[in-house]
């Protein structure tokens, strides 16, 4: 049986750059303890559009919300803003509302 030829390139994903260690090594992002990326099967970018590992998408897409809480009922949302409040409307009480960041 002769070997399957296998071309990593073509299924290469590419993970978010998050830190790299002494000997240069770059690890990802989605990585739970930071690791040297297999360069076998992977890569790395720095640049957020060029990111296609789903991990690494879902911990960007996640740093950019922020955690709001309704100032009527105190349910808490997550908004894709970074302000203190934003002006809502709150479909538990029936009123308008402001959603207002909660810092933690
Ligand atoms: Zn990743
Ligand atoms: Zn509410």
């Amino acid at each position: 049986m002769r070997p399957q030829t296998i071309r990593y390139h073509d299924h290469k994903i590419y993970h978010k750059a998050a830190s790299v260690n002494a000997a240069g090594h770059v690890s990802a992002l989605c990585f739970k303890r930071p690791r040297a990326i297999d360069r076998a099967r992977a890569s790395w970018t720095l640049v957020d559009k060029l990111v296609t590992c789903p991990k690494c998408l879902a911990v960007l897409a996640q740093a950019k919300l922020n955690t709001y809480r309704c100032g009527q009922c105190g349910k808490i949302v997550k908004r894709e803003s970074t302000k203190r409040w934003i002006k809502s409307y709150c479909d538990a009480t029936g009123k308008n509302a402001r959603l207002m960041l909660q810092d933690y």
